[in-house]
């Protein structure tokens, strides 16, 4: 029987292309969502992958939509911690709830959505997490001091629970992407545009296929004594 796999924020942008990656890898693959019920139908009726809709940001409803993939699929083997947000704004500007929403979805999420499947995974004495963080949790951006700290909390919380989760058949790995052309990013002018790709070395954005295909790989059995690290994809633009 093959591996179930759960993708947050898994209808669209990078989190779609790991959806589809994963299940041409031969995991049998649910893919989480907010609330872009139009995007996740066409997502579904395009690829066969079943769509579950819930915020990451809720605790309660993590758990019992986690209950209804492995009810319906089977054990979660894979999770892939992807659902992110961005309200950005300069710090004297930034209002509480643009801090509190992007901390809710961005780093508690990640608590929300991995709490209710350690156990199963120890149990199971295998389990992999991948958590999407970003460039910009490790340099820091300006405009965004909400979401840097949330996405630096992410590379926090990878390498503690690598830690404990090593003994257990457990992996926790993190993937700092930097810009990739989701449609957010093509959205922006033409010119902003190019003068992002201008500094990035390799001189291209990258594609959400090249994020997918790093989760391919942190998922799978080879890469079993791989924890605790940042695979950095970013075109050289930034090195820890
Ligand atoms: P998109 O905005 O294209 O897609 C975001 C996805 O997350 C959507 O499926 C959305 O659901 C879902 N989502 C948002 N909030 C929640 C929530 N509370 N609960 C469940 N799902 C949620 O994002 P990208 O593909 O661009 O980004 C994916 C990840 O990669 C994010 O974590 C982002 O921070 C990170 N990243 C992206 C970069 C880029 O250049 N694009 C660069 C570095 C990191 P719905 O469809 O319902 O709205």
């Amino acid at each position: 029987m093959s591996k179930v796999a759960l993708v947050t924020g898994g209808s669209r942008g990078i989190g779609a292309a790991i959806s589809v990656a994963l299940k041409n890898a031969g995991y049998t693959v649910a893919a989480n969502y907010a609330g872009n019920d139009e995007a996740a139908r066409k997502f579904t009726e395009e690829t066969g992958i079943k769509t579950y809709k819930w915020s990451v940001a809720d605790y309660d409803a993590c758990a019992a939509g986690i209950a209804q993939v492995e009810a319906e699929l089977g054990p979660v083997a894979v999770l892939v911690n992807n659902a992110g947000i961005t309200r950005d704004s300069m710090f004297h500007k930034m209002t509480r709830d643009q801090w509190k929403e992007v901390i809710d979805t961005n780093l508690s999420g990640l608590f929300n959505m991995t709490h209710p499947v350690w156990s199963g995974m120890r149990d199971r004495k295998f389990g992999r997490i991948i958590n999407i963080s970003s460039i910009n949790g490790q340099k820091g951006q300006a405009g965004q001091a909400n979401y840097s700290a949330a996405k630096a909390g992410d590379l926090g919380f990878t390498k503690a629970l690598a830690q404990e989760g090593a003994r257990a058949g457990i992996t926790v790995n993190a993937i700092c992407p930097g810009y990739i052309a989701t449609e957010m990013v093509m959205a922006v002018p033409e010119k902003v545009r190019e003068s992002i790709i201008a500094q990035i070395p390799t001189g291209r954005l990258g594609e959400p296929e090249e994020i997918a295909r790093c989760v391919v790989f942190l998922a799978s059995d080879d890469a079993g004594f791989v924890t605790g690290s940042t695979i950095t994809a970013n075109g050289g633009q930034y090195f820890v």
